[in-house]
């Protein structure tokens, strides 16, 4: 069902709606300055600078009224990922802050500043729900990013799915420190309390201290990346103050990478917490949720929203039926992108008779609960016979106290088919190669231990915070 995507924003209230920093801006606000804008820009796609600034999020706001598909750019992107991008959506025209210093390339777009000025008038009318609202390039784990085209439909559908499984209400305050450039910060964080009409304040970056001091003074929900609630982890036991804080938020969610069980049972421990966690992708929006109301278990990523259908299958492509059974998730539904841009053969390979691969495995329990094993690419190690999730490993590894990071992964191996590797940055001193091992054999089975342990003084991680285990090796 076509619907406005902001009914909010033609209601005139005075309630704030965005705030960054010292810049806040009213329902009223945004209608006009976005709607100010929306009537100005030109037909075409239109690239916008993702500053994590009030600024960015009018802009998008902008194009979607006026039914201009934006490309969110990451303001920190290398040379090679721009120029690609460029070429593949080729934009008419880039949005930025006035004064933002534009790499080559983008510099030589016609460009327009977005300013907080404009008039009142009346919003477009409302463009087709499935024509492209936003162009989306991946994270860039697995490989070059892919331009996700995604209809208003989709955007309209997950937000709306999620609204019913978190009980999301216009008196929730979301405490925002996500980049602006991706799904999870820029539909779930942004979009997500424009539609409900709640408020969003954003961190400009992630800090501890500014998700206490948000969250003591009113705020009710945090969206966060796994690496932030690690930080959270490590600091929650000996700062009373985020505890407090933490234990009187409404809902904590984490998305976008698996949440480190260990992590998550240190801020249980500190607050009463259970941190929701999610599942979604570019190309799906939002998959799976554990539920407001629903139990929380540490390490699964809940049930299916509202309108999606999920299944699980095995290397045939035969669904797989068996509970605690390790299969790939494909899913269906109105949250799916159109496409990839440009990309036919690529949409093509992504579809099994209209149900969307993603990539990932997992497996279901009788409770209906999916919990995800990894990734087919890079997750799933096979040794001596056994398929392995490199999850579990992980999870296990990051309780032993001298493991502050790690990623496992698969290397050829002449015996085993694949042996196992640990990539582990050390907290404090080095834990030996043997004692890892041991600790891995003793909670899981001797046939998952590590059997090459690598140390490193970071993993590499790209923007949101995800491990890229391609880079590693
Ligand atoms: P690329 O497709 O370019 O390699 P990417 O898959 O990381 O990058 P995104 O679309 O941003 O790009 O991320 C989606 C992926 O993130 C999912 O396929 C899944 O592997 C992972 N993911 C998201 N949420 C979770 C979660 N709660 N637990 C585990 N993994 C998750
Ligand atoms: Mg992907």
């Amino acid at each position: 069902m076509p619907d406005r995507l902001f009914p909010t924003l033609a209601s005139g209230s005075g309630k704030e709606a965005l705030r960054f920093g010292d810049t806040s801006l009213t329902y009223t606000d945004v209608a006009t300055v976005a709607g100010t804008l929306a009537r100005d820009l030109p037909p075409g796609r239109v690239a916008v600078w993702a500053t994590p600034t009030v600024r960015t999020s009018v802009a998008v706001i902008a194009a979607l009224l006026a039914g201009v598909p934006a490309i969110p750019l990451n303001p920190k992107i290398g040379e090679r990922e721009l120029a690609h991008i460029l070429t593949d959506s080729e934009p008419v025209l880039v949005l930025a802050e006035p004064g933002a210093d534009l790499p080559a390339g983008l510099a030589d777009l016609p460009r327009r500043d977005i300013v907080l000025e404009g008039t009142p008038g009346d919003l477009p009318a409302e463009p087709d729900a499935e024509a492209p609202a936003l162009i989306v390039y991946t994270s860039g784990t697995t490989g070059p990013p892919k331009g996700v085209v995604l209809p208003r439909r989709a955007i309209s559908t997950t937000l709306d799915a999620l609204e019913d499984a978190w009980e999301w209400t216009a008196g929730d305050v979301l405490v925002h420190g996500l980049p602006l450039f991706h799904v999870h910060g820029l539909i779930l964080g942004i979009l997500g309390p424009l539609r409900r009409g709640g408020s969003v304040r954003h961190l400009g970056r992630f800090s501890t201290e500014g998700v206490a001091r948000e969250l003591a003074t009113g705020a009710t929900m945090m969206f966060g990346v796994p690496t932030m609630y690690h930080r959270i982890a490590g600091e929650v036991g000996g700062d009373p103050a985020l505890a407090e804080a933490l234990r009187g938020a409404r809902l904590l969610v984490s998305g976008s990478a698996a949440l480190p069980v260990h992590d998550h049972q240190r801020i249980t421990a500190a607050t009463g917490q259970r941190v929701i966690e999610r599942y979604g992708m570019t190309e799906t929006l939002m998959n799976t949720s554990v539920r407001a109301d629903g139990g929380r278990v540490p390490g699964t990523v809940g049930v299916p929203l509202d309108g999606v259908d999920l299944r699980l299958v095995d290397e045939a492509g035969k669904p797989v039926e068996e509970l605690e059974t390790v299969g790939e998730i494909q899913v269906r539904g109105p949250n799916l992108f159109t496409e990839y841009l440009n990309r036919p053969d690529a949409t093509e390979a992504a579809f099994d008779d209209g149900w969307f691969r993603t990539g990932d495995m997992a497996t279901r329990d009788a409770a209906g609960y999916v919990k995800i094993v990894g990734r087919k690419a890079t997750d799933l190690i096979k040794s001596g016979g056994y398929k392995i999730g490199a999850g579990e490993i992980e999870n296990a590894l990051m309780e032993h106290p001298g493991v502050a990071e790690v990623a496992v992964t698969g290397e050829p191996d002449d015996d085993l088919g694949e042996r196992i590797v640990a990539w582990v940055v050390p907290d404090g001193e080095r834990p030996t190669e043997s004692d890892l091992a041991d600790h891995v054999s003793r909670l899981l089975s001797p046939h998952k231990r590590p059997r090459v342990v690598r140390y490193l003084e970071a993993l590499p991680r790209n923007d949101m915070g995800k491990v890229m285990k391609r880079a590693l090796g």
